[in-house]
């Protein structure tokens, strides 16, 4: 866990930008020839690998996005570039290279930031991109990370959220909910250790629930998979709020409504089971959780064929025309409409 800094001569500003930038980059190694120019110049030079280039940011403040109490440093760095990656994923697009900008207060040494770039090069490793270029500054209080990922497609094969037609079915990869309990787990964690500092968490019950928060992964395979099997989504997003906000991105995108049935969603037996001891709904977990990074999207129901032996992928639902409303069906066969928070519960 995040130590203050002791030693001063690990501390950042007595180091120097340039030497810091060095220590923390210099084990990097470009893996893809499309970076031509990396770090070190004024800018990178890429050259694309298919027509179309995709580009997107996300800034992640302390406090607000991460809390450094739970959040080892190494798994952080690791995150902070996977959830950038998804969104590439989830353009049905490969990811290539990233940029990383950090604002740092005195409060991180050397080590700590070696620590977190440990992470980032873990990321940059499993998933193949290159780690071109960022920058590097102080801050007041606390850390600012600011991740671009920059990836490629070929032309018309970019999935948009707007893309989806009446009829299409609905499909979601892995499993949904996880991540919320794995949050619920560690924050009960938290507070149990702050009445007794003496408190030695077992956590090998919820491994995987605190791993998907900890660790999460972008579906990169999902969108090899979908090419091998020959199928072209029609609309696509990645499931970072919560199923039922991002459905309802894609009927809105669409003009479309949707009905999903709440026994099709798939939800992992250790998620059912830790819901129940915090007294929750697991479909509500699938459904308002979020951070699960899973990818949401439609398909013809002419490639129903192609996917509907994989173990990844599960069809929830389908599209329906303009203006019928997002609904989730329930095991009764009730229908509850779909709201961002989960569903308007006219069953209790
Ligand atoms: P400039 O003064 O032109 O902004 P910098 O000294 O900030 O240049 O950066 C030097 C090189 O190091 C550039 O290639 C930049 O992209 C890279 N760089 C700076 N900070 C980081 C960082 N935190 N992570 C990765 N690369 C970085
Ligand atoms: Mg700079």
């Amino acid at each position: 866990m995040f130590e203050e800094s002791k030693s001063p001569a690990q501390s950042v500003s007595s180091l120097g930008e340039f030497k810091l930038i060095d220590e923390l980059t210099q084990s990097f190694k470009n893996q893809l020839k499309s970076s031509v120019k990396g770090i070190g110049d004024d800018a990178a030079i890429l050259e694309p690998t298919h027509e179309q280039i995709l580009v997107s940011t996300d800034l992640l403040i302390e406090g607000v996005h991460f809390n450094l109490g739970y959040m080892p440093l190494k798994h952080l760095g690791y995150k902070a570039v996977t959830v950038n990656l998804s969104d590439i994923c989830a353009m049905n697009a490969i990811p290539t290279q990233i940029t990383l900008a950090i604002a740092v207060s005195n409060r991180f040494n050397l080590d700590a930031l070696k620590e977190f770039y440990a992470g980032v090069e873990t990321a940059c490793k499993t998933y193949k991109v290159d780690l071109v270029g960022g920058d590097t500054t102080s801050s007041t209080k606390g850390m600012t990370i600011s991740v671009t990922a920059i990836g490629s497609v070929e032309k018309e094969k970019a999935c948009r959220r707007d893309g989806a037609k009446e009829g299409d079915l609905i499909v979601v990869s892995g499993d949904l909910g996880a991540a919320y309990l794995g949050f619920q787990i560690l924050e009960r964690e938290r507070k149990i250790f702050e009445v007794n500092e003496h408190h030695q968490p077992d956590l090998d019950l919820y491994a995987y629930l605190v791993e998907r928060q900890l660790k999460p992964e972008a579906r990169k395979d999902i969108v090899e998979l979908l090419k091998q099997l020959d199928v072209n989504p029609s609309s696509m997003i990645d499931i970072s709020d919560g199923l039922a906000s991002e459905i309802k991105h894609l009927c809105k995108e669409s003009a479309l409504g949707c009905k999903i049935y709440e026994d099709k969603i798939p939800i992992d037996p250790t998620v059912v089971r830790t819901a129940e001891e915090f007294k929750l709904d697991p479909s509500l977990c699938a459904l308002s959780g979020g951070e699960d990074y899973e990818l949401l999207f439609s398909i013809s129901q002419e490639d129903y064929t192609k996917i509907k032996a994989n173990p990844n992928l599960s069809v929830i639902g389908h599209f329906t025309g303009p203006n019928t409303g997002c609904y989730l069906v329930g095991r009764d066969e009730s229908m509850a409409e779909i709201t961002a928070q989960g569903w308007d519960s006219f069953r209790d």
